[in-house]
């Protein structure tokens, strides 16, 4: 199977890597049921595994001759228990813990933190939720070198895992010396996207964005809604972003778990609202981490993300350290697929929101080839794009006609993973529109998914106009570019690394903003 095809799901797959599926030969198997960008999450293993594992998806991509997105997942202030005397500890309901300072309990009753901080920052009265949450405990006394708390919700903990404190405005701040080294390294070897955990405020966000314009990167920055505080700064924390991750799996410790369904509607329709990119993440396939097939309720969860207006959907567990990583991809292809034939296909157009981030003309331009395409039948839709601020606003409108976003940039193609129904698809160059609209065609014919007289909707730019793209042409394909063995200008499905395209001088560098006017 090669990608991308005219028959794949419009909503992205995020996959985490782990040992279940870092080696080459699994991560090519992901992308071939559906994969679009893969995760490194920085809160396991070290620098040198993280090399191997983007070295291994490199790889993958080039072997499928598909672009494939890197997101690097920051950990941010996300606080753990220390080394436990005893392992595993069991938490009795209404047991006694108390929190210490330093790194040597001196009983098993006895924890500690990552945070030299913590117990200058907890209150009589304060929750504390361990390991996920699977543990709660009430702070009920403290003392300059002790926090007593009393177990509330009973359970077994274990060394490192997760201390989360809903509602404790904590002073830690937003990137850990560990967050900026793994920002550089990211920032270095040009991954597309990077998530900062535990976001407070638009703040956090800039201080990332800071630190990668230093080094000259433009990966997105995804701020991962994961506190109550960020819920309450979510419209600006959402400006400040490239995008955002409803981070569920933390959300659901540090805000009341029932609470969650309504804030993930939220997120979403803010991130709509502003044209930004938004990924549902954690425990949507849960049950598969064992099992070959999901719950009702998870293939409902991820159909109904979608409903929503979700961009992406992320496997965690599923892909990282399950035991059926390809049926977990290629189950929540199959719910995508189907969803997304059953969804309302009602056009929402984008010049009525508002947003004085897009090109009025390129808004229009894109909502006109949406049109023209279901009016005459179009096979496909190409948004011929530099940046990929065109493809993203084309992707806002929620069409279900095959869309491809051809560029003859590999930073582009990459970031272009993240967006709804654009599939990336590398051509030779974007200046002359005859040449593209002939390699499109081949493309299409060679891989069976076109054939003489299907309609092209194509939405490209002209030289009098530089900041929109203000052409739309309705191609139709001739037996000519149909024709076997005739002389290919490219074989054209995005074929990343080794060989990045030749710089053109008259290209811009692609710019951050997903949604930059062209
Ligand atoms: C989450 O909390 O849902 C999440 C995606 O973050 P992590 O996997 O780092 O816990």
């Amino acid at each position: 199977m090669s990608r991308p095809t005219l028959c794949e799901a419009c909503t992205k797959i995020v996959a985490t890597v782990g040992p279940a599926c870092d080696t080459v030969e699994r991560l090519v198997t992901l992308i071939e049921h559906g994969v679009d960008i893969f995760r490194i999450n920085s809160a396991h293993g070290d620098r040198e595994q993280h090399s191997r594992t983007l070295a291994n998806i490199r790889a993958a991509s080039a072997q499928v001759g598909y672009s494939v997105g890197v997101l690097l997942d920051l950990a941010g202030p996300k606080l753990r228990l220390g080394k436990l005397l005893e392992e595993p500890l069991q938490c009795e309901l209404g047991m006694e813990l108390t929190f210490v300072r330093g790194d040597k309990p001196g009983s098993p009753t006895e924890l500690t933190s990552s945070y030299p901080r913590l117990i200058d920052e907890l209150k009589p009265g304060n929750h504390v939720m361990l390991a996920d949450g699977t543990v709660a405990l009430r702070v009920e006394e403290v003392h300059a070198n002790r926090a007593r708390c009393r177990v509330i919700g009973g359970g077994e903990i274990r060394s490192r895992q997760g201390i989360n404190l809903p509602g404790v405005a904590l002073s830690v701040s937003s990137m850990r010396p560990r967050d900026v080294d793994n920002a550089i390294w990211g920032a270095k070897e040009g991954v597309d996207l990077i998530s900062l955990s535990f976001v407070r405020t638009a703040e956090d966000v800039r201080s990332l964005k800071n630190l990668l314009t230093s080094y000259e990167s433009t990966a997105l920055v995804i701020a991962k809604i994961e506190k109550r505080e960020a819920l309450e700064h979510l419209e600006s924390i959402v400006d400040a972003s490239d995008g955002v991750m409803v981070a569920r799996g933390d959300l659901g410790v540090e805000i009341d778990v029932a609470e969650t369904p309504v804030a993930q509607k939220r997120i979403i329709r803010i991130c709509r609202d502003k044209l930004k990119p938004v990924i549902v993440a954690t425990q949507m396939l849960e049950s598969m981490h064992h099992n070959k097939r999901p719950t009702r309720a998870e293939a409902s969860d991820v159909a109904n993300a979608i409903l929503d207006g979700a961009d992406a959907c992320m496997l965690s567990g599923e892909t990282a350290i399950g035991e059926f990583p390809v049926e977990a991809v290629d189950t929540m292809h199959r719910i995508m697929i189907h969803t997304e034939q059953e969804m309302l296909t009602a056009i929402s157009d984008p010049r009525q929101n508002g947003s004085n981030r897009v090109h009025p003309i390129t808004s229009a331009v894109a909502y006109g080839a949406t049109t023209i395409a279901e009016s005459i039948g179009a096979k496909l839709i190409v948004i011929a794009t530099r940046s990929g601020g065109t493809a993203w606003v084309k992707s806002k409108q929620r069409s279900l006609i095959p869309t491809l976003g051809a560029s003859d940039n590999e930073e582009t193609l990459r970031r272009m993973t993240l967006f709804w129904g654009i599939k990336p698809c590398r051509v030779s160059q974007l200046d002359d529109a005859e040449v593209l609209f002939d390699e499109i065609s081949r493309w299409g014919c060679q891989n069976g998914m076109l054939a003489p007289g299907d309609r092209i909707v194509f939405v490209t730019g002209n030289s009098v106009m530089h900041h929109a793209h203000n052409l739309l042409v309705v191609h139709s394909v001739t037996a000519e570019s149909c024709r076997i063995g005739a002389v290919a200008t490219s074989p054209t499905p995005s074929s990343p690394e080794p060989s990045p395209p030749a710089p053109n001088p008259s290209t811009p560098k692609p710019v951050r903003e997903p949604a930059t006017p062209e």
